[in-house]
C-alpha cells in the first residue's frame, strides 16, 4: 500500500488522504496541506499545512498537528509517505495548529524542539486555545488533548541533524505570533515558513501577532532565495506567490492604516481601508475588518 502511494506521489505529484493534500516537493520534503477554512470536526484541528522531511534514520515534522487526534490523522497521512518514524517535531510558533499535537507526538518517542517565545506563548494562550478547539471542532474529538511542551528550545536559532539533513531554524522575532521560526533546508532550497507565509487564504492579524516585524522576518525567508516555500497555510508555492498573498497583503494594510491614523482616523474607521485588492484570498469577508482593527490598535503605539 505504501509502496503504491509512493510511486503514485512520485507520478503525480500528490495524492489526496481524508482532508490532508500530500505534495512531494523535492527527492525528501513535503508538504501536507490541510484545509483553508476553520477549524472543524472533520480537519481535527489541522486547518494548517504541515511539513516533512524523511531521512534515512527518521522524519522529521513541522508542526504537531491542532489536537491529539488531529496528530493522530497526522501520522497515518505520514505513513502512506514513508515507513520511517517521526523522531523530531518542530512547533514554528504558537498557534493551536503548530503545538496542541505534541502530547501524541512525545507519545510516540518523538523530541519537539520550539523557540522559547513559542513555549511561553503557547502557555499563556493554551487554555484560551482548547477552549476554542472545544467549541469549534467538539468536545469528543478533543479527547487526548492535553498541552505539552518543547523538549529542546533555543532563543534564535537551533541547527537539526539527522540522517545526513540538517534543517536551519530560526526565530527573529513575532509575526504572526511570538515565537514564529522558519525552517530552512538548505539542501533542498526548500523554506518551511509555518504561519509566517499564508498562501491562497487571508492571513490573520491576531492580538499578538507583531504586523511590523512580520514584514521583517518575511524579508528574511526571502533572502534565503528558497526555490519552494512551504507556507503555513495553503498549497506549497514560490517566493512570488508568498509575496503576493502575504507580504504584498500585510504591506497594503498597514501603508493604507499610516494614511489613516495620520489623517485622524479612529479604530471604528479603520475598517474601511481599501483591502478590495486582496478579495482573491479565503476568508476575506471573516478577516478583513478583524486584521484592520488589529492593526490599527498596534499601529496606533508605533
Ligand atoms: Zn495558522
Amino acid at each position: 500500500m505504501t509502496r503504491v502511494l509512493t510511486l503514485f506521489l512520485l507520478l503525480f505529484g500528490s495524492a489526496a488522504t481524508a482532508e490532508m493534500t500530500v505534495t512531494q516537493v523535492t527527492d525528501n520534503s513535503y508538504a501536507l496541506v490541510g484545509p483553508i477554512g476553520n477549524r472543524d470536526a472533520e480537519n481535527l484541528g489541522n486547518n494548517s499545512t504541515h511539513g516533512l522531511v524523511v531521512t534515512p534514520q527518521g522524519a522529521i515534522l513541522i508542526d504537531a498537528g491542532g489536537s491529539f487526534l488531529g496528530a493522530q490523522a497526522l501520522h497515518q497521512v505520514i505513513r502512506d509517505v514513508t515507513d520511517q518514524p517521526v523522531k523530531y517535531v518542530i512547533n514554528t510558533g504558537g498557534q493551536d495548529h503548530r503545538w496542541m499535537g505534541n502530547g501524541y507526538w512525545k507519545a510516540q518517542g518523538a523530541i519537539v524542539i520550539a523557540s522559547a517565545d513559542a513555549v511561553a506563548d503557547q502557555r499563556d494562550r493554551s487554555s484560551m486555545q482548547l477552549s476554542v478547539l472545544d467549541a469549534l471542532i467538539g468536545n469528543e474529538n478533543l479527547t487526548g488533548t492535553e498541552p505539552a511542551y518543547a523538549d529542546i528550545t533555543f532563543d534564535e536559532y537551533y541547527d537539526l541533524s539527522l540522517g545526513g539533513v540538517t534543517l536551519q531554524i530560526q526565530h527573529q522575532g513575532g509575526a504572526h505570533t511570538p515565537g514564529d521560526s522558519y525552517v530552512w533546508h538548505p539542501a533542498a532550497q526548500t523554506v518551511f515558513t509555518g504561519d509566517i507565509v499564508y498562501i491562497s487564504r487571508m492571513l490573520g492579524v491576531i492580538e499578538v501577532s507583531d504586523s511590523a516585524n512580520w514584514l521583517e522576518v518575511f524579508d528574511e525567508v526571502a533572502a534565503l532565495g528558497p526555490a519552494h516555500v512551504v507556507p503555513g497555510h495553503g498549497p506549497a508555492t514560490d517566493l512570488a506567490r508568498a509575496k503576493a498573498d502575504t507580504r504584498d497583503y500585510l504591506e497594503n494594510l498597514r501603508n493604507r492604516m499610516r494614511d489613516l491614523i495620520d489623517n485622524g482616523g479612529d479604530v471604528i474607521s479603520s475598517v474601511t481601508v481599501d483591502q478590495s485588492g486582496f478579495a482573491y484570498l479565503a476568508n476575506f469577508d471573516q478577516l478583513a475588518k478583524r486584521n484592520a482593527q488589529a492593526v490599527f490598535i498596534q499601529m496606533e503605539w508605533e
